[in-house]
């Protein structure tokens, strides 16, 4: 099939490259044109090794090409994929511009029988304006289709979740056949997988992303509340989860106790959903707590920080790991953020190491802290050592090693790792 996929961020690049590996022919279109510049040189805009190679091989083999072009990509395509960013703008609303740039663009580029395929996450309701802003744009009136197809890859193992996922959930216009038949074709390599296909209508496939997304914060906040709980009235908050999470109905997926969720995805839409919510009369209390909980978790776990190392002004915290979760270079809304901000502010002298983050901090903090380029240099001088990030490479320290650098040996483990 002829696909053009819009957005060459996580979602985008990693649904185009797989469609091209499928044995499609792609084109990848990003409105920006530096983006483009680099993914035309074969290099990735952001980390995310398992795609480098799938990538490379895909454009060799002329099934994969990309564009700063939205005519060219709709005028090319059968199938219109749209995956740009639903940043959070004023009062929590998702920013719904860039999905309605792509929509304007289909409208006037695009002709009888295409379908506009919605991967962006977006509030209910959106595809109907969607359809709206296709045929407004239209220069004359053409038939087409409006499918929701909300993504649940995490970063980290983007191309395994987009080629293996739990379920594809699909939200149709009424019947529209035509378009049911385009997505089992689109999706054949992973129904071959036997994964389920689930067909609903278009605003509960809206709905089923933001609530599979509040859902899993929920269990983030859920037990840190168990865990700070635990420490309060002195319980192992690890003994207490071992015998929570023995319970099948319960499991041990996100059932990790830490500084709380960030990154582009729960926060924002967590924030979303309430706001949504708002517009139809109706308050989400669970998550509102859900966000207040999180909210605080870090800043918690920073005040430890500081009154178990009083005075801590002028002393020295070394970081281990700043990026929201290991496998990505991403820091949109990470809590290592929230704590070296808190740590700095009581006058701490902060030293950091992150296999991949390191770059988009130094945007961050400039030069407030001191950039290390492995797990151990960071530890010279340090007074004690925070653990905000649970790379591979911190699971297995050298504890020789720690004892000889760390001064006083205090470890905070804001993953419960160690
Ligand atoms: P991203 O910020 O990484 O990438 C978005 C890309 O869209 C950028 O490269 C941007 O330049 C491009 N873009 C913006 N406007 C455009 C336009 N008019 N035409 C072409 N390109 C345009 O975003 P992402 O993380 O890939 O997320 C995309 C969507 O998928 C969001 O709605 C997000 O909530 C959702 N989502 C993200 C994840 C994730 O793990 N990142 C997972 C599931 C769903």
């Amino acid at each position: 099939m002829k696909i053009a996929v819009f957005g060459c961020g996580y979602v985008g690049l990693t649904a185009a490259i797989a469609f091209a590996q499928a044995g499609n022919n792609v084109i990848a279109v990003d409105s920006d044109s530096t983006r483009v510049a680099k993914l035309r040189r074969r290099v990735l805009p952001f980390f995310e090794p398992s795609l480098k190679d799938i990538m490379r091989r895909n454009i060799t083999k002329k099934r994969l090409r990309f564009s700063d072009s939205a005519k060219e990509g709709i005028e090319f395509a059968d199938i219109v994929v749209c995956a740009v960013g639903t940043p959070p703008r004023l009062l929590s609303k998702a920013d719904l511009s860039y999905v309605l740039k792509v929509a304007a663009a289909f409208g006037k580029y695009g002709r009888d029988g295409q379908a506009f395929i919605n991967k962006s996450t977006v509030p209910v309701g959106t595809s109907e304006q969607i359809r709206k802003r296709i045929s407004k744009a239209a220069r004359v009136p053409f038939k087409f289709d409006v499918v929701s197809n909300p993504e649940f890859l995490r970063q980290g193992l983007a191309y395994r979740d987009f080629v293996k996922p739990d379920r594809i959930v699909v939200g149709l216009e009424g019947d529209a056949r035509r378009a049911r038949s385009l997505i089992k074709k689109l999706y054949a390599p992973q129904l071959k997988k036997k994964v389920p296909l689930l067909f609903t209508d278009i605003r509960s496939a809206e709905i089923i992303k933001y609530a599979s997304n509040a859902f899993l914060a929920t269990k983030v906040s859920f037990v840190n509340e168990i865990a700070n709980f635990c420490e309060a009235a002195g319980g192992d908050t690890k003994e207490v989860l071992k015998g929570v999470c023995a319970d099948k109905r319960i499991g041990n997926e996100f059932m990790n106790p830490g500084i709380g969720f960030g990154g582009s995805c729960l926060p924002k839409d967590v924030n979303a959903l309430i706001s949504i919510g708002k517009k139809y009369g109706f308050q989400f209390e669970q998550l509102r707590a859900t966000k207040k909980i999180n909210d605080t978790q870090p800043l918690k776990f920073a005040s430890k920080v500081i009154k178990e190392m009083a005075p801590i002004k002028g002393k020295r915290v070394a970081i281990w790991g700043v990026t929201f979760k290991p496998g990505t270079d991403d820091l949109r809304a990470a809590p290592s953020v929230k704590i070296v901000e808190k740590l700095l502010r009581a006058k701490a002298k902060v030293s950091v190491y992150d296999p991949a983050g390191l770059e988009k901090f130094k945007e961050i903090f400039k030069g407030r802290v001191t950039y290390c380029g492995n797990k151990n240099s960071v530890l010279v001088h340090a007074d004690c050592l925070l653990l905000l990030t649970e790379w591979p490479e911190f699971l297995r320290p050298d504890k020789k090693i720690m004892r000889s650098l760390l001064k006083d040996g205090r470890i905070f483990d804001g993953r419960n790792v160690l």
